[in-house]
């Protein structure tokens, strides 16, 4: 494949004029039924398995992701996410029947899913194809017109995505505009009627901001840091092994990785060798060498990962595994570290990075104090065979996820409301929750028999239509 350092900013009269189409076409895309959604959700589920090897290499030039890790961590998610939805898309777009109170006897309601309109869907670059084309799949389900935009950090598959949307869609239905921040803010001054972003909590700000123009309903898919917690009943082998994969995969660069640990004293020692043991499984005793084992997405992020180690290390921090770089490959080693302080850009900043601090606690009240000091996180990891310490974790914390003696896996579960709470996001994603997000529930009520109850408390107030009134306060 072609080696592409960068992706070229769309210029402003084509968004323009691409926006201006999917506005015209939006009612015919809205009108859509089922099946015609269902079909198109089939053909781009094709399109990714014929295009699977191009998306591989791609992901591999953007940042050495093995071909298996992009099958299980970017395509996957999108077939998995693809095949959810043309299974239960029919009961979603079905008019959901609600109750009618006894006061409105006569009539009938029901929620009508329709689309929002003509919506954006702004992507990172660290799961690239995951991140921009799940939220899509989602997009055409609720009958959407749709302009994309993924990272310019991953020009490999942006250019591949491009070739995949522009091969199955008009652009006036739905559209891929290549570039960088210029193209993005381009795209937010437009009337948008919702906007789906998936990035950093500082960038989400600027995205509700110019939202807030045009009034645009949002979907904000943010990060943060992820605490992981192990407690001394924790079947510790597991724990380490599970927390190493759901760290080190995709080299760290994962929204809900485990950011940090907090593990308890009992266990410190079987712990943090049954860790090391488990990154040379993974990744052996020379990962430089592991086709495993990704790289960090460009030398800006290697320097801003590499800088939290310093600084950590300077104010007296261990490293007690990896800590080795290799600035020309973008190479961090696996990490683990201990003593790290707490007001350390390692305990501070998400770090996004092959980098693990590791705290130890005697008392569960220390980690929880901690994590409800900081913002709200998008997952929280427990890793406990204790029911009390589970029950006592989930009710004295917030977070977007949980997983119980696993980590990261709910991002597979489409059953489940993907998502964070506050600096960690607003709105959720995946399956019905996804749909949700890119429709407006429109409540539908219709008056069936010729008479309705409120008919009769109309004005005057006659003493009769008081007493009506009256009881349909105090009873109905
Ligand atoms: P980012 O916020 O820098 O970039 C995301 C997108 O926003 C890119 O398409 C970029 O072009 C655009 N953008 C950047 N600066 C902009 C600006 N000033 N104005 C308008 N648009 C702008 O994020 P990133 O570095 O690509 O991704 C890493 C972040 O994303 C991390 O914080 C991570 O936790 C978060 N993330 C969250 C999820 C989730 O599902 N919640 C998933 C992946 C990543």
């Amino acid at each position: 494949m072609e080696n592409i350092q960068t992706v070229s900013d769309t210029n402003q009269a084509e968004i323009q004029e691409i926006f201006k189409s999917q506005q015209q076409r939006q009612y015919e895309t809205g009108r859509s039924t089922a099946a015609e959604r269902i079909a198109k959700l089939k053909r781009f589920h094709q399109a990714i398995s014929d295009y699977t090897p191009e998306i591989r290499q791609a992901l591999y030039d953007d940042f050495r992701k093995h071909p298996s890790e992009t099958d299980l961590t970017e395509i996957y998610c999108i077939t998995g996410e693809i095949k959810h939805a043309v299974r239960h898309l029919k009961r979603w777009m079905k008019p959901n029947r609600v109750a009618t109170p006894i006061a409105l006897l006569g009539s009938g309601s029901y929620i009508h899913y329709e689309p929002k309109g003509v919506v954006l869907i702004i992507a990172p670059w660290n799961f690239p194809l995951n991140l921009t084309f799940g939220p899509l799949v989602s997009a055409i389900s609720a009958g959407n017109c749709v302009m994309v935009k993924p990272s310019e950090l991953t020009p490999h598959t942006s250019r591949i995505m491009k070739k995949i949307i522009d091969s199955l869609f008009d652009p006036d239905e739905i559209a891929l505009i290549e570039g960088g921040v210029e193209t993005s803010q381009a795209l937010l001054a437009l009337p948008f009627n919702h906007i789906f972003f998936t990035g950093a909590p500082a960038i989400g700000k600027i995205v509700m901001e110019a939202a807030s123009k045009h009034l645009a309903s949002v979907t904000l898919e943010l990060g943060g840091k992820s605490p992981t917690i192990v407690d001394e009943t924790a079947s510790v082998k597991t724990a380490a092994r599970r927390i190493a994969w759901g760290k080190f995969i995709n080299n760290g660069q994962t929204c809900i990785a485990p950011d940090y640990l907090f593990v308890h004293k009992k266990i410190k020692d079987t712990f943090t060798e049954q860790l090391h043991k488990n990154l040379e499984e993974l990744y052996s005793a020379e990962p430089e060498k592991s086709e495993s084992y990704c790289r960090m997405v460009n030398n800006r992020h290697f320097n801003r990962v590499k800088s939290y180690v310093d600084e950590a290390v300077s104010d007296g921090a261990k490293i007690i595994s990896g800590g080795v770089y290799e600035n020309d490959q973008n190479y961090i080693s696996p990490s683990l570290l201990t003593d790290v302080k707490p007001d350390s850009a390692l305990m501070q900043e998400e770090i996004f990075g092959p980098v693990l601090p590791i705290n130890f606690y005697e008392d569960l009240q220390e980690p929880l104090q901690i994590i409800r000091s900081k913002e709200i996180p998008l997952a929280l990891y427990i890793y406990s065979n204790s029911r009390k310490n589970i029950k006592q974790i989930i009710r004295n914390t917030r977070a977007g996820g949980t997983v119980i003696n696993h980590s990261v896996v709910h991002f597979f579960q489409n059953n489940l409301p993907f998502g964070g709470s506050n600096n960690s996001g607003i709105g959720k994603s995946h399956g019905f929750f996804g749909f949700h997000a890119f429709s407006n529930a429109r409540g539908i009520m219709k008056q069936i028999l010729p008479l309705s109850g409120i008919d009769l408390m109309m004005p005057p107030y006659t003493d009769m239509k008081k007493k009506l009134i009256d009881l349909t306060v105090k009873w109905f």
